[in-house]
């Protein structure tokens, strides 16, 4: 893994992002997130990491959703990885519902993507078509098969 994988861009309509510094290939680990903070709450900055851990850092701060990510972030190994090859200059994001449950401040999404969520909330708030395809951390698969026991119970 390089250091410069990425870099955070301030220049995007809806705020600041986190852009490839370079060509990266599917797999390829572009962020380490073992020396993020843990935060004391959640908030638009943090992401869930399971068993009630929400991390903060200038690694994920930026990292915007998308309906289509190219990058998903392993709270398992505790770091974001390429999940296709991605061009240098590409905007890196990742699919919320996949470490959030909750979150304390749903957006509508309008990446316009076939299979966009609409609004984004977390997993709790998605339907399982659109969770669908995406891969989700444990900790989210885990509360998702509890509702589902719970459901069909
Ligand atoms: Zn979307």
């Amino acid at each position: 893994m390089s250091e410069n994988a990425f870099v955070v861009v301030h220049d995007r309509p809806y705020g600041a992002g986190v852009v490839a510094a370079r060509a990266l290939a599917e797999g390829e680990a572009v962020a380490d997130l073992s020396e993020c903070v843990i935060a004391d709450a959640p908030s638009v900055y943090t992401i869930d990491v399971g068993g009630g851990r929400h991390i903060d850092g200038p690694q994920v701060r930026y990292l915007n959703h998308s309906c289509t990510p190219n990058v998903y972030v392993d709270a398992e190994r505790m770091d974001v990885r390429a999940l296709r090859p991605v061009a240098a200059g590409e905007e890196l994001a990742f699919f919320y519902p996949s470490t959030e449950w909750d979150m304390v401040a749903p957006f509508d999404c309008l990446c316009g993507a076939a299979d966009c969520l609409g609004t984004v909330a977390g997993a709790r708030a998605a339907s399982p078509q659109a969770l669908r395809g995406h891969r989700l951390n444990r900790h989210v698969a885990e509360r998702l098969a509890a509702v589902e026991a719970i459901r069909s119970a």
